[in-house]
């Protein structure tokens, strides 16, 4: 994969949507924010769409 997600810790504000929605790519750290585990875990398409676009303060981006 050419592209890989990666979560803003910052901004996240622990709300799980990216883990349900790309539980193969997405899982929760120790603080209770997000993080990308498994680039390869889905398609960019589901990442984007079920994760990326989800994120209510958009904050996973892609990392070319
Ligand atoms: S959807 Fe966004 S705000 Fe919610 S847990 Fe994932 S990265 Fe954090």
């Amino acid at each position: 994969m050419a592209k890989t997600p990666w979560v803003d810790k910052d901004e996240c504000i622990s709300c799980e949507l990216c883990v349900m929605g790309c539980p193969a790519v997405f899982q929760m750290d120790a603080d209770s924010k997000a993080e990308c585990f498994d680039p390869n875990g889905a398609t960019e398409e589901e990442i984007q769409s079920s994760a990326i676009d989800a994120c209510p303060v958009s904050c996973i981006h892609w990392k070319e």
